[in-house]
Order: C-alpha cells, then sequence, then structure tokens
C-alpha cells in the first residue's frame, strides 16, 4: 500500500455550485460566489476587506504594492519560507531581509526582528508555519514603534487564531492560499485580508487592473477608468464555486485534519521521549488548523535515512524548505540579518508526514510504518 503526500478532499459539492455558475452564465469574477466566498472570509475572520484571488502569491504582490515598496525598500521576513513569500515583494525591487526562526514553532523569532531594522525597512512578514501563530502581540509592537506594515503570510493559517484571533485579522493585511495542498482548497487560489480600512478602496483598484470598476458597480462613481496601477488578480466565478463547496465545510474539514493530527501526535509522543524525534509544538496562546505533521529527526543524516526509509515502507515523506538566504534568487537579491543558525540547522531535519482527509483508514499501519523508519 501506497500512501501518498497529499490527496486534495473534495466534498463533493464542487461540480453542483461549477454547474450553478455555469447556469448563471457569470463566468468572470467578482459574480455571487465571489462575494459569498469574500463574506465568508470576513465573517470569519473579521477583517475589513477580503478579497478573493488567484493564489496567495497574487495577494502577496497586492500587499507589496499596497505597502508603497519601491526599489531598495527592505522587508523583513524568515529565510525558511516558500519563496512567493520573497518574490512578492522583490519584484517591487525590494530588498528581502531574513531573520531567524525560532526552534519551537520555526516561525520568525520576533525578538531578533528589531536589530534587522534599518531606514529602508518598510514592512514586517510573518508566515506562520504549519498554521501556527507568530508572536503577533510583539510583532505589531515593534511595527507600531517603527511605523511599519504587517503583512501576514497566512497561506497555511486559515482558521487557526492567535490570542483568540484569527491568523489574517491581526497585521495590516494578510495573504492566504487556497492552494490544493493547502487546508481549503480550490486548485489554485487565495486571498488578501485588508484589515486597515485606509487601504481597502486601494486594494480594490489594484486587484481589477488599476480600475475603479468595483466603485462603479456599486454605484459609486458614474465613469469605469483607470485610476492606479495594478494588475488582474481576481479568479474567475467557476474557481470561487469550487471554493464556496469548500467554505462550506470548512469547519468539518479542519475538524477531520486535528484528528489526525493529535491521533499521530499522541502516537509519536514515546519516539520523542526517547530522542528520536522532535513533534511539533503550538503555544499555549494559538490554536491550529492541523495544516501540517512534521517531525524534526536529530541530523541530516538522520532525516535522509529516515526518509528512505518511509519510501521503502510506501510512504511519502517529505521535506522544505530551502532557506531562502542560501537559495540562488536570495543570495543575489536579500541579506540575511544574523546567523540564522536555527533556520540552517532545522531545515536539514525537518520532515512532513501525509496528512489529508481519508488518511484515518489508514493512519494505524502509517503510524506503525513511521515508528519503524525513526528506529
Ligand atoms: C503555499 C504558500 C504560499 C503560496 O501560495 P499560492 O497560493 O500557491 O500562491 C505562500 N507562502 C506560504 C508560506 C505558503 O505555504
Amino acid at each position: 500500500m501506497n500512501i501518498p503526500f497529499n490527496k486534495p478532499y473534495m466534498t463533493g459539492k464542487e461540480l453542483w455550485y461549477i454547474a450553478q455558475a455555469h447556469h448563471l452564465g457569470w463566468l468572470a469574477g467578482d459574480g455571487d460566489f465571489t462575494r459569498r466566498c469574500n463574506a465568508w472570509l470576513e465573517g470569519r475572520t473579521g477583517a475589513r476587506r477580503a478579497l478573493l484571488t488567484h493564489s496567495c502569491t497574487a495577494a502577496l504582490e497586492m500587499a507589496a504594492i499596497l505597502a508603497e515598496i519601491e526599489p531598495g525598500c527592505e522587508v523583513i521576513m524568515p529565510s525558511y519560507t516558500f519563496v512567493s513569500t520573497a518574490n512578492a515583494f522583490v519584484l517591487r525591487g525590494a530588498v528581502p531581509v531574513f531573520v531567524d526562526i525560532r526552534p519551537d514553532t520555526l516561525n520568525i523569532d520576533e525578538t531578533l526582528i528589531e536589530a534587522a531594522i534599518t531606514d529602508q525597512t518598510r514592512a514586517i512578514v510573518p508566515v506562520h508555519y504549519a498554521g501556527v501563530a507568530c508572536e503577533m502581540g510583539a510583532i505589531m509592537d515593534i511595527a507600531a514603534r517603527h511605523k511599519l506594515l504587517v503583512v501576514e503570510d497566512a497561506a497555511q493559517g486559515i482558521l487557526s487564531s492567535y490570542e483568540g484571533r484569527p491568523l489574517g485579522s491581526i497585521g495590516h493585511l494578510a495573504a492566504l492560499s487556497f492552494h490544493e495542498t493547502k487546508n481549503i482548497i480550490s486548485g489554485e487560489g487565495g486571498a488578501l485580508l485588508v484589515n486597515d480600512p485606509e487601504l481597502a478602496e486601494r486594494a480594490e483598484i489594484i486587484r481589477e487592473k488599476g480600475t475603479n470598476r468595483s466603485q462603479f458597480f456599486r454605484g459609486q462613481v458614474d465613469k469605469y477608468t483607470w485610476v492606479d496601477i495594478g494588475s488582474s488578480f481576481l479568479p474567475s466565478e467557476l474557481i470561487a464555486a469550487f471554493l464556496w463547496a469548500q467554505m462550506e465545510e470548512a469547519d468539518a474539514i479542519t475538524r477531520r485534519r486535528l484528528d489526525i493530527w493529535q491521533t499521530y501526535h499522541e502516537a509519536f509522543a514515546d519516539l520523542e521521549r526517547r530522542g528520536k524525534v522532535v513533534r511539533p509544538h503550538v503555544p499555549a496562546n494559538c490554536t491550529h488548523n492541523a495544516h501540517m505533521y512534521q517531525l524534526l529527526l536529530p541530523t541530516l543524516e538522520k532525516r535522509t535515512a529516515f526518509i528512505a526509509a518511509l519510501k521503502a515502507q510506501g510512504i511519502n515523506g517529505v521535506f522544505h524548505y530551502v532557506p531562502l538566504h542560501t537559495a540562488p534568487a536570495g543570495r543575489l537579491r536579500g541579506r540575511a540579518a544574523g546567523d540564522m543558525r536555527h533556520t540552517v540547522a532545522l531545515s536539514d531535519r525537518l520532515v512532513r508526514l501525509p496528512l489529508w482527509i481519508g488518511l484515518e483508514e489508514f493512519q494505524a499501519e502509517v503510524i506503525a510504518r513511521v515508528i519503524a523508519a525513526a528506529e
């Protein structure tokens, strides 16, 4: 029996809603399904404005425009993240300034941020790794003291919370992903959450090719025209229809993922006690969404052997990320602030285990094989 690393979950209603969009005959963006998805996101996060995009990458690119990033601006972020966190800002000419991560949550180490701030710093981009929140209280305090914008990369963070506040609702802006590897999916997809009311109107314009089309549709202006820079960041209604089916089931999806996560967590407690692995850590002031179940092996050699042993038993465990400050484009375009020792060490030691709805059926067997592979 082969266990894939990921298997996209379908609720069963996706095609029905796509058929409805087809029947309604509105296929471009910002129709009824997009409005429902935006309203759901606003309701669940408390964001001032939620705007569906065609990816989280697109939402981050919009955030970089809204942050008024200019060539030479610096943006503080972890190096242990997906490339889009940096690329969206590099596209506007920014220099990503990479800060080390905390060894417990693998999130940006908030105690190192202030030392990385210069006269050029414009924004901080905390990434909520595995859907577990960064220490947002400290990060928002630093940002306020230095008048910086905070853009949450909440690609993995839907329906997680920090001190009772939904992820994506705390920074000035936030980006979510609905890529098929995330919890709630539409194949490719994302959303920009705008919490700073002063940025809401411009966000709509940037998303609609730099036009005031959204205001025109609401009857707020009598001409629809080019007013700002922008691009086409909105998804088709067909994507929104698919996503709506997922949003309706979002709580059930999260519960099922949490059950799988918890079953892993209890099963591997003994391995952790015996020093074979380190399990994920969720701080007491955070709730998470079971986006990921990852283990830390003691060394790179042990991780390589562990992944090979999993593979031999039909289980696809994977690792990520190549730290951005060591990647070719990261070395050219960004710089590291500090020694990055946790980023470098932990990225060599991490393994992600399969976590998808339907795994429950095989989980006892998967766990037995994981334990055998870790011995
Ligand atoms: C998945 C992911 C992205 C990119 O999301 P897309 O929707 O594929 O553009 C960005 N940042 C992080 C941390 C991610 O996990």
